[in-house]
């Protein structure tokens, strides 16, 4: 289907297009294989300037919204949701400092992250609260001038690649949820290390780590907004930047309905190509209905979001599910259709059925969502 873009969004399509067939198609088995960070193909996204596109143009960006990253990552996770979730984690971890940050801090960090010389990450998660944010227990104390921070980090995409961290943090514990304010590590600030190296299932290229704070020490201006702010900006964060998990599951399922159509059609059995007995049509007939219904709920969602509504927590939970079940279900109906070769290695639908499997998972479960949606219905009704 034709969703009309504007010349200046088809560029960015084509950009990326050209990285994800040029760059990141050749190399994805390795990567996946070797677990390796993908830091030369970032680097050619830098080039190609596509970490501009979510910072604003005073700050040496593009200036383009949840829709323009929306089609960015449709198009590099066609190649690899790996390299994709990499990229799009400097979003993240740059989006609190966007929202609540000072307009120095905005001066000091942005340029640069534009310019895709540094890489954002963005820590929240911990051991023992992952659905539940308000369970975390890293505290930040300010000591004279300095903030002290304490705790540990788990799950951290671009952990120990990043150059900047936005940390979430108790700053008065026992107000709970309102007590907890964002600061902003640097990689070699006093006390902030690394810790274990995830080995996963799949998105085997990106790097998920440990982020360990102990007594670790930053000047007070790293505060994020105002203190007890934190999760008002953590909620901001994740709902505008959810969509562009829901666009990683569009172009990934895009990628395997493409594989599978290219399969069948190759793939002859009974003297006859196996695309033309009518079982295998509709298999991928409902995989070409999924990925194009998940595509227009995304950008329909993101263009809402980038007209700055007052809601937008249900239309980027209701993309986010729809489209990474999408991929889930996408994914695994490619498997089918190749069959015992969908299985092995030499073809890249049983890693694209690995990497699907995290989008239902992070930026919070599909579960959490649906609590989100059914929240906000809840409210909607009784208004
Ligand atoms: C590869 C990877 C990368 C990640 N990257 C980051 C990152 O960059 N930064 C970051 O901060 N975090 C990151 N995370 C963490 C991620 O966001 C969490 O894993 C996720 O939010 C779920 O938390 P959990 O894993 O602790 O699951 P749990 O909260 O323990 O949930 C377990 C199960 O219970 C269900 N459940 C829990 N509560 C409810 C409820 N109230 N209603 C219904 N069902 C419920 C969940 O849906 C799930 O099925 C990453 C995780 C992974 C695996």
């Amino acid at each position: 289907m034709d969703y009309f873009l504007t010349e200046e969004q088809q560029m960015i399509v084509d950009t990326a297009r050209e990285i994800t067939n040029e760059k990141i198609i050749p190399v994805r088995a390795e990567l996946d294989e070797k677990n390796e960070f993908p830091r030369a193909l970032l680097e050619d996204i830098a080039k190609a300037d596509l970490f501009s596109i979510f910072v604003p143009e005073e700050y040496g960006g593009f200036g383009g919204g949840c829709f323009d990253i929306a089609i960015t990552l449709e198009e590099l996770a066609r190649g690899c949701v790996g390299v994709a979730t990499s990229y799009a984690a400097s979003a993240l971890g740059m989006y609190p400092v966007l929202i609540a940050g000072s307009e120095e801090m905005k001066q000091k960090y942005l340029p640069s992250i534009a310019a895709g010389e540094r890489w954002a990450a963005f820590g929240l998660t911990e051991a023992n609260a992952g659905s539940d944010a308000s369970g975390i227990q890293t505290t930040a104390i300010l000591v004279g001038d300095e903030w002290v921070l304490n705790g540990t980090k788990q799950w951290i995409t671009n952990g120990g690649e990043s150059d900047i961290y936005t940390i979430i943090a108790l700053t008065d514990p026992e107000k709970g949820a309102r007590g907890a304010s964002i600061f902003v590590v640097e990689d070699g600030d006093p006390g902030f290390s690394y810790g274990k190296k995830e080995n996963k299932m799949g998105i085997r290229s990106s790097a998920t780590r440990e982020l360990i704070l102990k007594d670790c020490r930053i000047p007070q201006d790293r505060l994020v907004g105002r203190k007890g702010t934190g999760f008002i900006t953590v909620m901001k964060t994740l709902d505008i930047s959810r969509p562009g998990i829901a666009a990683l599951g569009v172009g990934l399922a895009q990628a395997a309905l493409d594989e599978a159509v290219t399969y069948a059609k190759q793939r002859v059995q009974f003297g006859k190509p196996v695309i033309s007995f009518q079982a295998v049509q509709h298999i991928l007939a409902d995989m070409a209905i999924q990925v194009e219904a998940a595509r227009s709920l995304v950008y329909a969602s993101a263009k809402h979001i980038d007209g700055n509504p007052k809601s937008m927590s249900k239309a980027s939970s209701m993309c986010k599910v729809f489209a990474t079940d999408t991929a889930m279900r996408v994914t695994t109906d490619a498997v089918q259709v190749l069959g015992g070769y969908g299985y092995m290695k030499e073809y890249p639908v049983e890693k694209m059925m690995r990497d699907a499997k995290i989008l239902q998972i992070y930026e919070g479960t599909n579960q959490i969502q649906r609590n989100v949606i059914g929240q906000e219905l809840n409210k909607e009704y009784s208004a």
